[in-house]
C-alpha cells in the first residue's frame, strides 16, 4: 500500500508544528491510513523519546458541551507542549489557533484554546504525532504556496497519541478543516 501523493510529500518535508523534535516518518502499515503519515518524536537536545504532554486542563461543566467529555471529566485543551523527562527540554508541538489548514487559512480551529494553568496530562509518554492530508497535492502545494508555508503545514487533521511505559493511550484529536 501506498501513501497518497500528499501524504508522501509530507513524509518527506513534515509540518513544521515538528520542527522543534526529532521525527520520523514511520512506515505505512498494510492496514494503515494512505493519507495520513504517523511521526515518531525523540528530544531534539538529547534524543530521548519519553516526555510529559502539557496542556490546558479544564473540567467540564454539566451538562457537558465538549465531545466524549462527561461533566466532571477533565479536557485536556490545547495549545500543547512537549517535556522531554530526560532533560527537561519544552518545547511547542501545536497550536490551533495559528497550525493546521484553519490555522493558516482561516484564522484558526473550533476548538478551546487555553491560556492560564498550564499542566502536564498525568503520566510519561512516548509521542507519535499524526498528520492527515484529505485534498489533492496540487491543490495543496498552490494553497500553501500563497500562504508562505510548506505544503505539509495544511493537514486537515492532527492526532497527537501518547503512549505510557504502562502501555496506556492518551489521544488528543484536532479536526483542522
Ligand atoms: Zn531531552
Amino acid at each position: 500500500m501506498q501513501r497518497t501523493p500528499a501524504a508522501e510529500q509530507a513524509a518527506k518535508t513534515p509540518p513544521s508544528c515538528l520542527a522543534d523534535f526529532n521525527c520520523a516518518a514511520l512506515p505505512l502499515e498494510d492496514d494503515g491510513l494512505d493519507l495520513a503519515v504517523d511521526f515518531a518524536l525523540t528530544c531534539k537536545a538529547c534524543g530521548a523519546d519519553t516526555f510529559e504532554i502539557l496542556a490546558f486542563p479544564k473540567v467540564a461543566p454539566d451538562p457537558s458541551p465538549y465531545f466524549a467529555i462527561e461533566p466532571g471529566q477533565t479536557l485536556f485543551q490545547p495549545p500543547h507542549r512537549l517535556k522531554c523527562t530526560s532533560c527537561g527540554d519544552e518545547r511547542a508541538l501545536f497550536d490551533v489557533r495559528t497550525q493546521g489548514y484553519d490555522g493558516v487559512l482561516n484564522g484558526g480551529g473550533a476548538y478551546e484554546s487555553g491560556t492560564t494553568g498550564e499542566a502536564p496530562i498525568p503520566g510519561v509518554f512516548n509521542v507519535v504525532v499524526t498528520a492527515c492530508y484529505n485534498i489533492e497535492l496540487n491543490e495543496l502545494i498552490e494553497l500553501a504556496h500563497d500562504a508562505k508555508v510548506n505544503a505539509s503545514d495544511l493537514f486537515d487533521w492532527l492526532t497527537i497519541v501518547g503512549t505510557s511505559t504502562g502501555g496506556e493511550q492518551i489521544e488528543l484529536s484536532y479536526e483542522c478543516a
